[in-house]
């Protein structure tokens, strides 16, 4: 998958690209990833991305030709690219959401910054994605964590496919809750089950833990 990033901070992206489930998907060849420096596709002499937004009011809004022109120049072999523009306005980033973006080809994610992007924009991408109700300060946070949960969900870059099968959301619970040595932290132990050996028994005792967090924190999860 090839996922083209629009910003004007490429650089926000080196430290987390470079490590962890990004990393290890670029390696795998499973991830590639563009960063399109909006200020390429600026015009004037100041490579100025944003102005102020007509009407008056505060702040600046992002021009809309810089994105336009950086979208129409991503070209990449026959797949048609899909393009996100990252936005409290959008859908709220879910599990199903990322497994469905996780299966394109060629992704472009577009990141706003200031007040936010020309309305304009909105013509030229194919929807809107918000990762939760509030307000960052730019779309670089949000792009990454559309970045982090789609790089897990492609082939081959999780070592152990069960664990991702059995993680939050994906069967539409919480995860069980998990322990690892020492056996007692702090007079607690870890539930016998976990050390009796007996796969049945674990896999049944997980099961119920899944459900009886989600029921208690989550119940929503469950009504689906
Ligand atoms: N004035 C806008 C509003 O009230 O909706 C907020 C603009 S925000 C300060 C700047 C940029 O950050 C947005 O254009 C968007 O790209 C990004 N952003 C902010 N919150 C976001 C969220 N919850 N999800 C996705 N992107 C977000």
């Amino acid at each position: 998958m090839h996922v083209h990033l629009l910003t004007i901070f490429p650089e926000f992206f080196a430290t987390p690209l470079a490590v962890g489930v990004p990393k290890r998907a670029r390696d795998a060849g499973a991830l590639r990833v563009s960063l399109v420096d909006l200020r390429e596709y600026t015009t004037d002499r100041h490579r100025s991305t944003d102005d102020y937004p007509y009407g008056g009011g505060p702040g600046m809004v992002m021009k809309a030709e810089p994105i336009i022109d950086a979208l129409e120049a991503i070209r990449v072999g026959a797949p048609r690219t899909r393009r996100v523009l990252l936005s409290p306005r959008g859908a709220t980033l879910s599990h199903a959401r990322a497994a469905t973006l996780a299966t394109e080809d060629d992704l472009a994610l577009v990141c706003g910054r200031y007040e936010g992007v020309d309305e304009r924009v909105r013509d030229f991408v194919d929807e809107e994605l918000s990762i939760g109700d509030y307000v960052l300060s730019g779309g670089e946070a949000a792009a990454l964590v559309v970045l982090d949960a789609i790089a897990r969900l492609l082939p081959g870059v999780l070592g152990n496919v069960e664990s991702a099968a059995a993680e939050s959301f994906v069967a539409g619970m919480l995860e069980y809750p998990q322990y690892t040595r020492p056996e007692i932290v702090r007079g607690v132990p870890v539930p016998p089950v976990l050390l009796s050996g007996d796969h049945t028994a674990v896999a049944r005792w997980r099961e119920a833990q899944a459900r009886e967090l989600t029921r208690r924190v989550r119940p929503d999860l469950l009504e689906g």
